[in-house]
């Protein structure tokens, strides 16, 4: 079976970034902003490669992580406090 290597750490900030967006309404929600949070995590914490099946999806990981989706999500308010004092999407 094919097999890849993914930084698991990618796909739950990018899955919790879009449930912060949703649920947080004073913030700016552009796609400049979105992906600087997602930047600014992903700098911020330890990648978490693993190996998986190609084109698996990995629910049943995250489901195990709680802890882990408590440190993304923190890392996530830290950074868009970051982004929304440090705008860039005012000058490009
Ligand atoms: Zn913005």
């Amino acid at each position: 079976m094919a097999c890849e290597i993914k930084n698991y750490l990618e796909f739950v900030v990018d899955e919790a970034v879009d449930n912060f967006f949703k649920s947080t309404k004073d913030i700016c929600k552009c796609e400049q902003c979105k992906l600087d949070i997602t930047a600014l995590v992903l700098n911020r914490m330890p990648a978490r490669y693993i190996v998986t099946a190609k084109g698996r999806i990995m629910t049943k990981l995250k489901e195990t992580e709680i802890q882990f989706q408590v440190d993304v999500l923190r890392e996530i308010i830290i950074a868009a406090e970051i982004v929304r004092k440090n705008p860039r999407h005012t000058n490009g």
